[in-house]
């Protein structure tokens, strides 16, 4: 156990716990985005940035995350994978210890899995995907609808609150840290488990993560046909790059499903993002428009794509993807 001594005697609650998340060995970019998030909050609240990191290989997961803007990281060393009840039963357990203002939570489909039911055994508000918030005394969140279209905001009426934060919406914590790190014994109870991963299957070879990547090049409608994808993968080879698209490409089948950004799609975030012959419709922008650098190549100058772009190139995608191409090979 830390030696760190949490405020609950009846003083103001202050602390913030952020929980890092993990995939088959790797930490998630999450991880270090929450840590920018949870910095953040806890410098308007006054309070410590407390790490959570649930995993057997807890001591190499500390290590990388032991960036600038952490106080304490606390291990709990139980389990190879996410596990709905051991997350929820080591949250809640690290949460009565330190009794924090805020548990942050990442908004990723492991996160959605057990943020209520933490939120429900603390009895605390829980608020969802926040894409930024304040603290005066208790928590402001907001959140986005509708595609983006629609920003709300959301007064938290109680000391305590469980947050879940939008992935791609704060940048991830760098530097090296200097947090304590200590073992937490959560006290897991084994007959509360009710499910184990057994194993993970592969879905196919074109299987890709494009959440994880940092150059994406996206095609759209604007690519006429699925015999013409070919071109658009070329060019991706050409610049190591990973292939998304827009829904209409996922719709007409010419692209798996796993490769559509967008609000019923995935949120990305690459280093670069090139939108080829994609109009830039808000449900599109809502999951690419975090990503550091957007260039776009669209025939129309008024498409609403170039309103985001960093760089644009107003003309045909046929003639500027094949000089690309020649360029980078
Ligand atoms: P279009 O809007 O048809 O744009 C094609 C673009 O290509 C045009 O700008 C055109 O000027 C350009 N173009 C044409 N020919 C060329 C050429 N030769 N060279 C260069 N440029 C050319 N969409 C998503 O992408 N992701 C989502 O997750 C998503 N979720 C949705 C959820 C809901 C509930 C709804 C209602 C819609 C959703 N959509 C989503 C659909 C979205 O509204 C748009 O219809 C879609 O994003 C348009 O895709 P696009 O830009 O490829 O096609």
């Amino acid at each position: 156990m830390s030696d760190y001594e949490p405020v609950t005697d009846g003083g103001e609650v202050s602390d913030v716990l952020a929980v890092a998340e993990h995939r088959r060995g790797d930490l998630r970019d999450v991880s270090f985005e929450i840590i920018s998030a949870g910095r953040e909050l806890a410098d308007e609240t006054g309070g410590d940035l407390h790490l959570a990191v649930v995993a057997g290989d807890v001591d190499s997961f500390a290590d990388q995350l032991n960036r600038e803007g952490v106080d304490h990281i606390h291990t709990v060393a139980y389990g190879e994978e996410f596990n709905h009840d051991v997350y929820t039963q080591a949250v809640e357990a690290l949460s009565d210890e330190l009794s924090p203002a805020v548990v942050l939570m990442p908004n990723s489909v492991n996160g959605l899995d057990y943020a209520p039911a933490v939120a429900n055994r603390l009895g605390l508000p829980l608020v969802s995907d926040a894409v930024a918030f304040e603290w005066d005394g208790a928590l402001t969140a907001t959140r986005e609808m509708y595609g983006s279209k629609v920003e709300t905001t959301l007064e938290v009426d109680a000391e305590r609150v469980a947050v879940t934060i939008r992935g791609g919406e704060w940048p991830a914590a760098e530097g090296t840290g200097d947090a304590d790190v200590a073992a937490f014994d959560a006290g897991i109870d084994e007959d509360a488990i009710g499910s184990r991963v057994t194993g993970f299957e592969e879905v196919g070879a074109g299987d890709v993560d494009i959440s994880e990547a940092d150059v994406l090049v996206s095609v759209g409608r604007g690519i006429e046909d699925e015999e013409n994808i070919e071109l658009v993968e070329r060019l991706a080879d050409a610049l190591g790059a990973t292939l998304s698209s827009s829904r209409p490409i996922v719709d007409a089948g010419w692209l798996p499903k796993n490769r559509q950004v967008g609000q019923s799609g995935k949120v990305v975030t690459p280093k670069v993002y090139l939108a080829i012959g994609i109009s830039g419709a808000v449900q599109h922008v809502a999951g690419m428009k975090g990503s550091d650098t957007i260039i776009a190549i669209n025939t129309d100058p008024n498409a609403p794509i170039f309103d985001i772009a960093d760089y644009g190139v107003v003309g045909d995608l046929f003639d500027v993807v094949p000089a690309l191409i020649e360029e980078f090979q």
